[in-house]
């Protein structure tokens, strides 16, 4: 794929008075034309710092593309710096000329000397017609690369740089997706994924937020793209939920629908973020029956029926507690499941427990199990490290 490099002018940029609109524009549309964008700078209305940088992209890149400066005013100079860069001169060009000419002619406006300016070209260089406005686009080809110089009205530069620019960088396309997997580590998922990222043509990303990791697959070409999804999906297991812009939340409320199933929650460490969760999605109520918030340990067993002689025993962490509240919660609230959970969100320890460990239980008419996921790798640092095992809790 060409390597191409973005170089904005304009003070306007720099000072924040105009968002860059058009290395945004370009980075979206060459990437999805197969071109690999490795650098984007923007630099302000300053000759000698705009040839500088223009040298420095050719160096690394195969092309470069500057935007802006290219109009009539005494700011604008661009066509100067490109020659200067070049080390060639500037030439009016007649064909340019008259066509600035019959456009002033065409809205009666006088013609301002200044305008001339836009007939300037870089010895060398090809022009490429401007089929939005008046200063046509430059391309000029240098022993280091490409440089395209397209005008800073972002209709103008889209125009051109659709029909002239584009067609000549594409490389074959990429296509991406999105995977996403729950209650695994992002090291974990890497692991997983080493035989997918050693595939020739595959570039893996990760993204991980508590108890989640999204991976972006993206490959060159469809067919890579198919294959290495499928050997991903395979690795992955259990561990993935889905992919795209589907949460959680929505693939949870899904199974449960496709059941005509319901599920009651019984929350100790979460304090309700669960409950709060699993009613995020509007719709909810099909699914969701209600919950109990029995975070003091006697409230285990004065709302969810926990034999007092359990919690005497264990205290309130105990994979046996989990259980206890998960088929009282069900029973009490008449769902299709109860859900509870039990732990350590620290930042002290509980009872011995560490901070991470919790015990979660679901119990269906089958009766209950519960999975423990002891010491949670957390960070050290408590105040975190708290938030993070309640997020990771309600994600398990
Ligand atoms: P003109 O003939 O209008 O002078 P030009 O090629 O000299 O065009 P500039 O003077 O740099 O371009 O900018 C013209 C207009 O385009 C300005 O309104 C400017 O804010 C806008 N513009 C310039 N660069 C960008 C950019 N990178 N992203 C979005 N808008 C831009
Ligand atoms: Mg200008």
């Amino acid at each position: 794929a060409a390597r191409v490099e973005l170089l904005t002018v304009g003070d306007e940029l720099l000072r924040g008075d105009t968002a860059n609109g058009n290395a945004t524009w370009l980075g979206w549309r060459l990437t999805e034309a197969g071109a690999e964008v490795t650098r984007s700078t923007v630099v302000p209305d300053d000759l000698d710092v705009i040839a500088g940088a223009l040298g420095e992209a050719l160096r690394r890149a195969d092309a470069v593309i500057m935007t802006g400066g290219l109009g009539p005013t005494s700011d604008d100079m661009t066509r100067e710096a490109l020659a200067g860069a070049a080390g060639v001169s500037l030439h009016r060009d007649p064909g340019v000329e008259r066509r600035l000419r019959e456009r002033a002619a065409e809205r009666h406006v006088p013609l301002r000397p200044d305008a001339l300016r836009m007939a300037d070209v870089p010895d060398g260089a090809t022009l490429l017609p401007n089929p939005a406005g008046s200063a046509p686009g430059l391309r000029l080809s240098l022993p280091g690369g490409v440089v395209y110089a397209l005008p800073g009205v972002p209709s103008e530069m889209r125009a051109i740089a659709e029909a002239s620019v584009l067609p000549e960088l594409a490389g074959a396309v990429v296509s991406a997706c999105v995977l996403r997997t729950a209650t695994i580590w992002e090291s974990v998922v890497a692991d997983r994924l080493a035989p997918v990222e050693a595939m020739p043509g595959v570039k893996l990303a990760y993204y991980a937020s508590p108890g989640e990791v999204r991976v972006r697959i993206e490959a060159r070409g469809a067919d890579r793209l198919a294959a290495a999804q499928e050997a991903a999906r395979e690795l992955l297991g259990s561990s993935l939920y889905g992919a795209g812009e589907v949460t959680l939340d929505r693939v949870v409320h899904g199974l449960l629908a496709e059941r005509d199933a319901t599920v009651a929650v019984a929350e100790s460490l979460t304090g309700g973020l669960l409950g709060g969760r699993l009613t995020a999605m509007p719709g909810s109520s099909a699914t969701f029956a209600g919950g109990v918030i029995a975070y003091a340990t006697p409230l285990k067993h004065a709302l969810l029926g926990v034999p007092e002689e359990l919690l005497a025993a264990h205290g309130a962490v105990h994979p046996d507690v989990a259980v206890a509240m998960a088929w009282g919660v069900r029973e009490r609230l008449g769902a299709s499941y109860g859900l509870a959970v039990t732990g350590v969100a620290g930042p002290e320890p509980q009872d011995g427990h560490p901070v991470g460990t919790v015990h979660v239980a679901v119990a269906d008419s089958g009766g209950a199990v519960a999975t423990c996921s002891p010491a949670l790798p957390v960070p050290a640092d408590g105040e975190r490290a708290r938030a993070m095992v309640r997020e990771m809790t309600v994600v398990h």
